[in-house]
């Protein structure tokens, strides 16, 4: 969609291969997935997650993220669906979780020097969806937190508002955050890994954010 404005680079996709040949059944290996934090959620992430992927995603047992099967007729983002099996099969859990509790942090006022604790939120903070890394290493354990609902309005590249829908923001947390760090860098910018998902799905392209947006 129009012009590119200097935040995706095509020659990205050149280093991810993907195969869309007959179907695969893939097995973990080595106990490391992604896994959604409560089996509620798994239909409502798997609809988010399918919706944009170019293959087909499954829940299992143990609410570990599967390789279902690869469809070329179905479209979607071979990209997402690449990072997405990579991620699988990294040293690293990523950890799915629909809510909106963030948690608390403790505050104090400037003027009373009174300490209040505030409530965070996923969409008070992150707009619909936040990655939580270990705290000592940010390649560590990571947990992606959504509200399910839209975001709030960002830019597109031509400097429209534009709003992110529940899938959207997921696949920003996934793509541009969480699987970096377990599996290595994408462009280096989250933005610009979300909008390799963006062209291939013929999405409007984000425009960058006013401050650095790091993977
Ligand atoms: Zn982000």
């Amino acid at each position: 969609m129009g012009g590119m404005g200097g935040v995706f680079t095509p020659a990205n996709l050149a280093m991810y291969t993907y195969s869309h040949s007959s179907p695969v059944t893939y097995v973990d290996p080595d106990g490391n997935e992604i896994v959604s934090q409560n089996p509620k959620n798994n239909a409502k992430l798997l609809l988010y997650i399918n919706s944009l992927t170019s293959a087909t995603f499954v829940f299992d047992k143990e609410n570990k993220l599967q390789l279902s099967k690869t469809d070329s007729a179905k479209g979607g983002s071979r990209f997402y669906a690449n990072r997405l099996i990579q991620a699988i099969n990294s040293k690293e859990t990523i950890t799915i979780a629909v809510t909106n509790e963030l948690g608390s942090v403790k505050k104090t006022d400037p003027k009373t020097g009174k300490v209040m604790v505030e409530r965070v939120t996923i969409d008070g903070v992150g707009g619909g969806g936040v990655t939580l890394s270990s705290k000592f290493d940010v390649h560590g354990p990571q947990v992606v937190g959504i509200s399910g609902h839209t975001s709030k309005p960002v830019s597109d590249v031509s400097g429209k508002p534009m709003k992110l829908s529940p899938s959207e923001v997921l696949m920003h947390e996934l793509v541009g955050h969480a699987i970096p760090h377990v599996v290595g860098g994408g462009t280096g910018n989250a933005i610009q890994n979300e909008n390799i998902v963006r062209q291939e799905l013929n999405k409007p392209l984000r425009g960058p954010d006013s401050v650095p947006h790091p993977e």
